[in-house]
């Protein structure tokens, strides 16, 4: 095993810390936004990726949006939820990074998103990494060094 001391956590690879594209609930572009929200509640997520064919990643949806769509001048219309689409209403700014890249990058950036998509070689959906992901790997590592400190100050 490496010295902890030794190691650069900013430099870590991906592959530890990714949910695999098969574990990541997500919904489709042609899916209505009652399907949608559906699965959001059933799952507990506030976010989930939006997946075409060949699993191509098209957005982002979320609670928040949906809610937003249907929200009416003095009431709720949940009966909206069946006149829009999921690609009506998803965000499309989302930020992916390549299966070969570092902690360092996503660590980064996941001070602004909850998750962050990962892209293969072929530009497909490989799966997420979430933010609890993430603080496990920092918490982990930073306890790992103050034992490896408090072994060499005995
Ligand atoms: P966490 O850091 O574990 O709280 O996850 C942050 C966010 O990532 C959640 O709120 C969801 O939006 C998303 N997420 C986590 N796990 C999954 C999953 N298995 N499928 C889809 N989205 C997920």
């Amino acid at each position: 095993m490496p010295n902890i001391q030794e190691k650069d956590l900013l430099a870590d690879k991906l592959n530890a810390f990714i949910i695999p594209v098969d574990q990541v609930a997500h919904v489709q572009p042609s899916n209505s936004l009652e399907h949608a929200l559906l699965v959001l509640v059933k799952s507990g997520y506030t976010a989930i990726p939006v997946l075409g064919s060949n699993n191509k990643l098209h957005g982002i949806i979320s609670k928040a949006r949906i809610l937003d769509s249907i929200l009416g001048i003095e009431r709720m219309e949940p009966e909206r939820l069946n006149n829009f689409l999921v690609s009506d209403v998803m965000a499309e700014d989302f930020i992916t990074v390549q299966e070969n890249s570092t902690f360092e990058k996503v660590m980064s950036l996941s001070i602004q998103y909850p998750f962050v998509c990962v892209e293969d070689e072929n530009h497909a959906f490989a799966g997420i990494i979430t933010r609890s992901k993430i603080l496990a790997n920092i918490n982990g590592y930073l306890h790992d060094l103050r034992r490896a400190r408090s072994v060499d100050n005995s």
